[in-house]
């Protein structure tokens, strides 16, 4: 298996505009779980009528569901050619078992957790007024990363691959923050 790149953060966090900027300057392909399962639900696939209730809970899609796309996007040429920064998955402990096995070895390369405050993300997340964030389902949301996905922090730093960067300040600064990690690699 080629490079395994993952970051965490807190929905809000601004991981998503970070994984892509990342996956440009570093040459690998950037997946993010939640633009896999709403262009499904766009597309009306079975996998996207399936996940839109869920989502819009701000639940979390099956473990099975998730492993399955990810173990198949995964073994895509162009990933097995340049390598991955994984954006939303894993968020349990599941899936991140799943991923080591799937890595193979003793899971990812890296795991970077961009850090923000839940106070800050629950701002940020309400000035962005998206469709699925009421005050309601960014609190069921941040409840489930607490929950299910801030273990994860402990599983990867059990394996010596989890980095914490502070998610707070300018884009460019946060980036400048990221890509030190990584070209400490
Ligand atoms: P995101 O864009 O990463 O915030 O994902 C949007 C929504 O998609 C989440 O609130 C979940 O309902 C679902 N989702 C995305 N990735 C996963 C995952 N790895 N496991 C379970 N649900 C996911």
């Amino acid at each position: 298996m080629p490079q395994v790149l993952v970051i965490l953060g807190r929905q809000g966090s601004g991981k998503g505009t970070q994984a892509a900027l990342l996956a440009e300057r570093y040459g690998v392909i950037h997946v993010s779980t939640g633009d896999m399962l709403r262009a499904a639900v766009e597309a009306g696939t079975e996998l996207g009528l399936r996940a839109k209730a869920v989502m819009d809970a701000g639940d979390l899609v099956g473990d099975d569901i998730m492993i399955g796309i990810v173990d198949e996007r995964l073994a895509d040429d162009d990933i097995q050619a340049s390598g991955v920064l994984l954006d939303g998955f894993p968020r349990t402990t599941a899936q991140a078992d799943a991923l080591a096995e799937i890595a193979g070895g003793s899971g990812p390369d890296l795991a970077i957790n961009l850090d923000v405050p839940i106070a800050e993300v629950t701002e940020r997340m309400l000035a962005r007024g998206r469709a699925d964030d009421t005050a309601e389902t960014i609190a069921r949301r941040l409840e489930l990363y607490e929950a299910e996905t801030a273990p994860l922090l402990a599983w990867f730093e059990d394996r010596g691959s989890l980095a914490v960067v502070d998610g707070l300040g300018s884009e460019d600064e946060v980036f400048a923050r990221l890509a030190e990690v990584i070209d400490g690699l």
